[in-house]
Order: structure tokens, then sequence, then C-alpha cells
């Protein structure tokens, strides 16, 4: 053992082969320090021996106990059934797989050490597959540690993982000063990693299990911060690496921006005005611009996107403008045809829907470069899609898309890189930004346009849904619009759509005399099209709807939203949901109708929600209350899942991890590919292409 290092591949673990070795390597684990950064998920307390009439169901003990008798009975299937007892009272374990060595082991045996959580049946209880170990006396020693349970890695066994983080444990105490690069610019107030990393692995007895799942402990909180600095350094790096690139100065050639914004039924609000300008001087440079763009549901960002996509053409180069969902990408192409035709611009639409014939002509045109705006949805990935020449790649409501997603996009340029925009309705705190966005410039648009009122928004029982069908029956009637947005039963697409059709189905019944269209998201392509349109043109009153509308859906006249189920739905949803209407300039409410009881979490939710229209408390709040999940979306994806740190839980740490990350910077550069290396390894190596 002495000579082997933390750097050295697992195989040279005990009990490691090649076989092996390519499990671990398919779960990213290629060094032994590797497998020191597999955290375990939660703990066991095998250090004590508790009383049978101590268990809780539930709870998972470890028992010591005399064996009264062992025997196979028949419910259906075999059971063996072993009854056994301590001084405190008598208890069946239950095991529905077995061997007969099993069987007559324990038949012989006289005593057993069992681990396994207490269930209740009936009136016993009794442990069904206890994990346990025939002992022969009861000096034979406990375990001094609390016993970790790791993610099941490649699908090994938790006693093969422990024995190889045991081993590596060792080996790391002879790396102390190696790993510890960071502790003296963390400084004193954690412990150092070295320590936090063999407490972790092995908590002594007395430790705190609560506080370790939570994930609150020192050791934790002093390794979620290392994970986040490395994250954020990491992003930086990109950042720095992809101005190495070349890209297309996209500068002023005519008046054809001017001219549109112009032509627009609105004066753009000053934010728009100042961020479109930003894109414009990035664009003017021959490093590619990589910047986020933040507003609130409603606040004008297509406008923005499509002045950007505009000087893009008339540099004679080809925008790509991607949205996450087909409904959404296909306003956008409606928008965009009808802001341009003063102009000759061919503009293709490509989702995944698009029929064979039509598409490839479509391919054709993108190909050849005559298309020069190209819409779409993820189907623009697709290998058979090649552009022409790409100045500028756009994505709508980005937390619907992986890094990956966006870097696949971004190979597709030929000999330079695309400028890229990536827009988000979900607005980011600004520590946040700094951290899982390092690695992009970011602009806001800070203001709603003009005239917009907020949404009155109301909280009701189901009960109420009598009165409401009134309600939306004579909202209707006024020759205003309503969205009822149907059950949230499971995020299931099929179900929901389900759900949709059977409440279509009632409330026509109810309102036999208004004009009722279904949207969902397993309707054709140009099903959807039609209720779109209809819905557009107000032949359609009331649109039931699955969440589909939660992006982009824009129609003004739409002044009412019902959603059904909304103490499910996370807060950015119900934002963004609730953005679908106070588009226009008619006062504008939204229900949100539940089923009761509240639960804690759900009556703050919703109680946040009509409090507040703006996006940003939203997001702060939802940041609070759930968790970051929603707000950076598949962004955790890719590079930066977290192994440990959690953005929403380890708020507190943020401004600390932006300061330290700027002295690792100006104080020890030549720390930072060892910190990304060891918290990415290989994924890191996207940031070269
Ligand atoms: P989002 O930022 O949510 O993507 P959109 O770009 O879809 O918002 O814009 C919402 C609506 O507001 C659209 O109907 C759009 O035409 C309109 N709009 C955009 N900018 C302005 C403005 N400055 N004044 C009035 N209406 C505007
Ligand atoms: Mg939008």
């Amino acid at each position: 053992m002495s000579e082997i290092s933390i750097d050295d591949s697992p195989i040279k673990l005990a009990g490691v082969g090649p076989f092996l070795l390519g499990k671990l390597n398919d779960f990213g684990i290629n060094k032994i320090i590797d497998l020191l950064f597999l955290f375990p998920i939660r703990y066991e307390d095998r250090t004590r021996i508790a009383n049978i009439d101590s268990l809780v169901p539930g709870e998972k003990k470890l028992i010591e106990v005399e064996i009264d008798e062992v025997k196979i009975i028949f419910r259906g299937r075999r059971v063996m059934v072993c009854r056994v007892y301590d001084d405190s009272a008598m208890i069946n374990l239950k095991f529905f797989h077995f061997s007969n060595s099993q069987f007559n082991n324990l038949k012989a045996a006289k005593r057993v050490r069992c681990f396994g959580e207490a269930r209740q049946n009936k009136q016993i209880i009794e442990m069904i597959h206890p994990e346990y170990k025939i002992i022969n006396s009861s000096s034979e020693n406990l375990n001094t540690n609390l016993t970790a349970v790791y993610p099941s890695a490649g699908g090994l066994h938790q006693a093969r993982i422990r024995s190889l983080i045991e081993q590596s444990l060792k080996i790391l105490e002879k790396s102390y000063s190696k790993i510890d690069f960071l502790s003296p610019i963390i400084g004193g107030a954690y412990p150092s990693l070295t320590d936090s990393l063999r407490f972790l692995h092995s908590p002594p007895a007395n430790s705190d299990i609560k506080l370790l799942e939570q994930r609150r402990h020192p050791s934790q909180i002093r390794i979620s911060l290392e994970e986040m600095l490395a994250q954020r350094l990491a992003l930086l790096r990109l950042s720095n690496k992809n101005k190495e690139d070349l890209s297309e100065k996209i500068v002023k050639k005519d008046d054809s921006v001017d001219q549109f914004i112009n032509s627009l039924p609105f004066e753009l609000t000053n934010a728009q005005s100042s961020v479109i300008n930003e894109i414009f001087t990035d664009l003017k440079k021959n490093i590619p611009m990589h910047r986020l763009l933040q507003g609130d549901v409603g606040s004008g960002k297509t406008v923005v996107a499509a002045s950007a996509a505009l000087r893009c053409h008339s540099n004679s180069l080809q925008a790509v403008f991607m949205a996450p969902t087909e409904l959404l990408a296909e306003q956008h192409y409606i928008n965009f045809k009808e802001w341009f035709n003063f102009l000759d611009i061919d503009i293709a639409f490509l989702s995944g829907s698009t029929p064979e014939k039509e598409r490839s002509t479509i391919l054709e045109k993108i190909k050849s470069g005559k298309s020069s705006i190209i819409i779409g949805t993820h189907a623009l990935f697709q290998r058979a899609v090649e552009f022409n020449k790409v100045g500028l790649i756009i994505i709508d409501e980005q937390h619907r898309f992986g890094v990956d997603q966006r870097l696949k996009l971004k190979l597709k340029g030929r000999d330079f890189s695309p400028h890229q925009l990536v827009i988000t309705a979900t607005p980011i705190p600004r520590t946040l930004a700094m951290i899982a966005y390092a690695d992009l410039d970011s602009s806001i648009i800070n203001e709603l346009p003009k005239g917009r009122q907020l949404v009155e928004t109301n909280v009701m029982p189901e009960a109420k849904r009598d009165i409401l069908v009134k309600r939306v029956l004579a909202h209707c009637k006024k020759g205003q619009q309503a969205y009822w947005v149907c059950p949230l039963i499971e995020e299931s697409e099929v179900i929901d759509s389900q759900a949709a059709k059977n409440l279509i189905h009632e409330l026509s019944i109810v309102m036999p005399t208004i004009e009722i269209g279904l949207l969902h998201g397993k309707m054709k392509y140009d099903e959807k099209e039609k209720v779109m349109r209809a819905f557009k043109n107000k032949k359609i009153d009331l649109l039931v709807s699955t969440t589909v509308i939660e992006v982009g859906v824009d129609v003004p006249n739409a002044t009412l939203m019902v959603i059904e189920n909304s103490e499910r739905m996370g807060l950015s949803q119900l934002h963004q949901l609730r953005g679908r209407v106070g588009r226009g300039d008619f006062k504008s409410n939204c229900i949100l109708l539940y089923k009761p009881p509240l639960n804690e979490l759900s009556r703050q939710r919703l109680g946040a929600i009509r409090e507040t229209n703006d996006g940003f408390i939203v997001a702060k709040k939802d940041l609070e209350l759930r968790g970051p999940g929603e707000i950076l979306g598949k962004r955790q994806a890719g590079l930066c899942k977290l192994k440990i740190a959690d953005f929403s839980r380890d708020s507190f740490l943020l401004s600390e991890v932006i300061e330290l990350s700027d002295k690792i910077i100006s104080e020890r550069p030549d720390l930072i590919n060892s910190l990304i290396e060891r918290w990415f390894g290989d994924t890191a190596n996207y940031a070269k292409v």
C-alpha cells in the first residue's frame, strides 16, 4: 500500500479488478480520490443495540436477539419466518428470498444481530429482510462509527463501496497537505478538507445524524463551499476560453432595425432599448457574445431578440432562434413573419413535427443560406440540420435546456463561433447568477411596458367552482377571453391531457353558450396551431389547457385565468402561467383553485404568489421554499450537476463563494485547474470545444 497515491487508479485498491474498474469508470470514478467525493446519501446507526420493545415502525435499528424458532410457511409463496426475542420482547423476522443454506444456518444458530426497519403488521411489529449476522458471543465488537449509505454507484454493493472508501481514506491520510490546498485561503472558520472527508465517510457514533442528513454539518458546509467555488471558477474559465474564439462582427449596415422598431404599435421601454444597445455593442466585437437576458414574463424580451436577429440578417449571417416548445417556437415564427414582412427575409421554421416533404426543402434552404432566420425547437440540434453561416444563436426560456445542448448548437457554427443570447423569464438572484451563470454576461429588463396592470390573484378552494363557472361565463360574454389550466396530476402530459379532456367535457355542459377550445401537449402540431389561431382570433372564448401554455403564449385579450390544483405547482411555474394574462390594457385576474387541506409549503407558495406580481420576488421566495431546481432548471445537469452543494440550502454561502473565488483568481491562480479537475474531471474539458 505504501506507494499508492490518491491520484492513482482505483485498480490499485484491494479487490478491484478490470471488471470493477470498468464499473467505477462508468460512474466517473477514475482516481482513488474520486471515491472520496462519492458522498453518503444518509447514515445508519449500528453503534448501539436497541431493545425490541423500543422499536418504532419506520425506523432502522440494530437489535441483538436469541433465536426461538425458524420455519418456512406458505402465503402464496415461500416465506421464512424467524421468531426471535430479547429481554424486552419478541419479534418476527421475515424473508421472502432465501436459500436453503440460509435457512439451515439460521436454524442451527442461537444468536443473531440484525439491522433493519421495523414495520407494523396489524398488531405486531416485524422486520422484513433485515441484514443479519450470526454471532457466537455477545462480546463481538459493535461499530464505533455511524455507517454511511452511498448512492448505488454502478450497482455496486454497499459493502463493496464501503471497503473501497475505507482503503481510500487510509491513503488520504498520507496525502494530507496535497489535497488541502484551499484551506489556507478559505481560512480557519471551517474544518480542513481532509478532516471533512474523513468525518463524512465515517462519523463518530455520537454525531448528529439529523444535522448530517440535512447537510448542515460544518464538514458538509466546507465541502459545499469548495464545490461552489469550483463551479464558479470552471464557468469563468469557460468564459475566458470562449473569449479566445473568433466571431463575425455584426454591425449596423442599414436602417432595418429602426424601421422594425418604428413599425411596432408601441414604444419600447427604456429597459428594452438599453438592453438592445448592450447586445449591439457585444455583436460589434469579434469575440463571441455570451449574454443572459433576464426579464419578467411579459417584459417584452421577444422584440429584443428579434432586433438582434434582424441585425444579424442585415450582415448576411443566419440567426437561429430556439424555443423549448413547439407552441412557443411557432408563436415566435408567426410574430417574426408579421414583424418583418416589410422586408424580404426568408424565415424558416423547423420542429419535430415538420412533415417529411417540407422538411427537405427547409433543410436545403437552411444549408444554402437562403433562410436567414431559423426558428425552431430541439429539432434544430439534429444531425441533418446544416447551417450556412450562423452569426447568432438565441435560446429562449433557457432554463429548459442544458448547457450541453447549447454547446451542440455552437459546434454547428463553421470557422467562427456564433454570438449567443440566452433568454430567461425566471429572474436569477444576482449572487446566484454570479456562480451558476458565471460564464455569461447579464442584461436585465427591469420594467414592464407602460399601462400593464397588475394581475389580481385570488386563492379559492375547489368547492367554490360553481361561482367560478358563473364568473367565467360572464367574463366571456363581455367579449374577453379566459384560460382554464387543468389539474396537474403528475408530470405526465398523457395523464394531464386526459384530465384536460375530462374538464372540457364538464365545462361545456355547464357553459353551453360559449366556445371552448382544448390545448394539450399530446395534440398534433396542426391541431395545436389551429386552436391557437382560433383563440388569437377570438373564435374560442375559453381555452382549457394543460401547463403547455406555461411559456410564450401571448393573447392580450385573454384576461382571466383559472389554475386548478395550484397547490401542486411550483412558484415559478405559477408565475409563468399567470404571465399569460395581464398582457393587454384590461385588468386581469388569476384564480388559484386548490384542494384543501393545504400543507404548510403550499400555503406559503400560494400566499407568495397572491401577494406579488414581481418575478424577482417570486424567484427569491422560490429559492427559499423549494430550491433552485426550478430556477436553474436543466442547467444543473451537465457540467453543473452538484454533488453536495445546493444553491438554495447553501445560499448563505453565495457571497463568500464570490469573494473567495475572486481571491483565488488574484492570489493563487495556480490552484484553479487542480480544483476544477478535482470536481469536474474530464467534463470540465468541454470548455475546450
Ligand atoms: P416575454 O418577455 O414574456 O417574452 P413578450 O416578448 O412575449 O414577453 O411580450 C409580451 C407582449 O408585450 C407581446 O404582446 C409584445 O408584443 C408586447 N410588448 C413588448 N414590448 C412592449 C412595449 N414596449 N410596450 C407594449 N407592449 C409590448
Ligand atoms: Mg418570451
